[in-house]
């Protein structure tokens, strides 16, 4: 048997059922793990304790029909957990502990999952490095010295380190395929409204989406059946017939239409994520399908229209922070001093400036100039996507126009940090799946991957495209615990 960390879901669940391990020796492998790597700063809050009750709970009665059968996991720090902290990477919240469960965890402790622990994220899943949390940067295990990506970097850093097994984020405009693509790891945003979003801290509610993150397409199903549920708590939810993804995964995608749109080639755009496309390209043929040019002609608009839209959203969701209700709290002369302090002292400063950016935008001078126009604008995006599909299945993009960057090297400027999210946001904006997969390495020998994009509701078939994509790219984690070695 591998080393218990290093092992994919689906190989420890068989290992479990086949009582080669026991739920409690799993738990504690990934514990001795993540307490030698506390230098990725992957966590903000460990569950460990109560874990270990939790995996000998299950081990005294277990119960194989679930799906996570006993299987310790880590969830980013935005899904309210009930009596655990839940910080969403902000001073605000640094003392916040949920009186209720989010559905899509609840989804995972139902099936047999034992929550390991909170891990970081940026400040509300506003950024692209980690950067902006309030709790530190996370350093990437795969690239050292650079970014994990973000704003689901904690997830992405303790997956790839391997402290846990599988891990779920959340993707308003690229926040679990961009970090996915910076570590080699597999994550998919779903079609909006697939996976609940009552009990997430509120980014850009329109937008965000809860899903999987994964070491492979396999795992990755399975998660994405497990949270994927029609959901009485949240007015999005939309209730169709979910497959059984995990069972459904075929690699027979021949005859498959796969678009390749010609907006996504951009200027300046490094050779090496071209060429990473390009080889993507032949894989896909080889495995039968028909590579089709298409195009997505509002695609140079997703960008300036998302960084309306969401910090608009942005603004009025997080005006619920005012020292009253929730956390944190300063002291102030009168109860207007009180809510200046308590929000100019409580949130950073990227989250200040999306909230007076959506001010902004949403003012009565400014409404049908910015939000009005970008809604607009926002539904032609849609339209592009819906006129490509009349002619293909799915869409083949890198996740990423780079690969990961250095810790600190955007950190002064917004705007080239807001350009990593190119091309994931026009996905989010339309509010379909896709999926990113490692794919290749650059020069440096850092991870990089390739996007499918689906129609609504598809999730099966992007699935089924990057698992037959994985057989060809056979990629192979380059992971060296550089971070172990120096911690001792
Ligand atoms: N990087 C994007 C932003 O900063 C996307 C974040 C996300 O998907 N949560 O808004």
């Amino acid at each position: 048997m591998n080393d218990i960390t290093s092992q994919t879901l689906n190989e420890l669940i068989k290992n479990i059922k086949d009582k080669n391990i026991s739920s409690v020796e799993i738990t504690k492998a990934f514990i001795n793990r993540s307490e030698k790597s506390k230098i990725l700063n992957s966590f903000v809050t460990e569950n460990f304790s109560s874990a270990l009750k939790n995996a000998q709970k299950f081990d005294d009665n277990p119960n194989f029909d679930l799906k996570l059968p006993g299987i310790p996991i880590a969830v980013k720090d935005l899904f309210c957990t009930d009596g655990v902290r839940t910080t969403a990477g902000s001073k605000i919240l640094n003392n916040f502990i949920p009186s209720y469960e989010s559905t899509v965890t609840q989804n995972i402790w139902n099936d047999g999952g034992i929550l390991l622990g909170k891990l970081n994220c940026d400040e509300f899943a506003m950024g692209s490095s980690n950067e902006t949390s309030f709790f530190g940067n996370v350093h990437n295990p795969v690239a050292k010295g650079f970014v994990p990506g973000g704003s689901s970097g904690g997830s992405a850093s303790a997956l790839a380190a391997n402290l846990t097994p599988i891990t779920i984020g959340t993707d308003t405009g690229g926040s679990i395929r961009q970090p996915a693509s910076f570590t080699g790891t597999v994550g998919l945003k779903p079609t909006y409204g697939s996976c609940s979003r009552y009990g997430i801290v509120a980014f850009a509610s329109s937008l965000d989406q809860a899903g999987p993150m994964s070491k492979n397409v396999k795992d990755c199903a399975l998660l994405l059946e497990v949270i994927s549920t029609y959901d009485l708590k949240d007015s999005t939810s939309i209730n169709f017939k979910r497959n059984n993804y995990s069972s459904e995964l075929s690699k027979n995608i021949k005859g498959k239409k796969i678009g390749i749109p010609k907006e996504y080639r951009i200027d300046d755009m490094p050779k090496e994520v071209d060429k990473l496309w390009s080889k993507g390209i032949e894989y896909v043929k080889d495995c039968g399908a028909e590579i089709i040019d298409i195009s997505l002609p509002h695609t140079s608009y997703a960008l300036p229209t998302y960084y309306i839209v969401a910090p608009a959203e942005a603004s009025s969701n997080l005006s619920r922070y005012d020292g009253v209700k929730y956390g944190f709290r300063s002291e102030g002369n009168n109860l207007i001093d009180m809510y200046e302090k308590t929000r100019s002292e409580g949130f950073g400063s990227e989250v200040q400036r999306r909230i007076m950016i959506g001010t902004y935008v949403l003012s009565s001078g400014y409404y049908d100039a910015f939000y009005l126009k970008a809604q607009k604008v926002r539904k032609l995006i849609k339209n592009d996507f819906d006129e490509a599909y009349k002619t293909v299945d799915a869409i083949l993009t890198p996740s990423t126009p780079s690969s990961a960057f250095k810790i600190g090297e955007k950190t002064n400027d917004p705007v080239s940090m807001y350009l990593n999210d190119i091309f994931t946001v026009p996905v989010n904006l339309a509010g379909l799946p896709a999926i990113s997969i490692p794919a290749g390495f650059d020069s440096k020998g850092h991870p990089m991957g390739l996007q499918v994009i689906g129609k609504a509701f598809d999730e099966q078939n992007i699935l089924n495209i990057a698992y037959s994509m994985e057989e060809k790219i056979n990629f192979k984690s380059k992971i060296n615990d550089w971070w172990i070695k120096n911690e001792k």
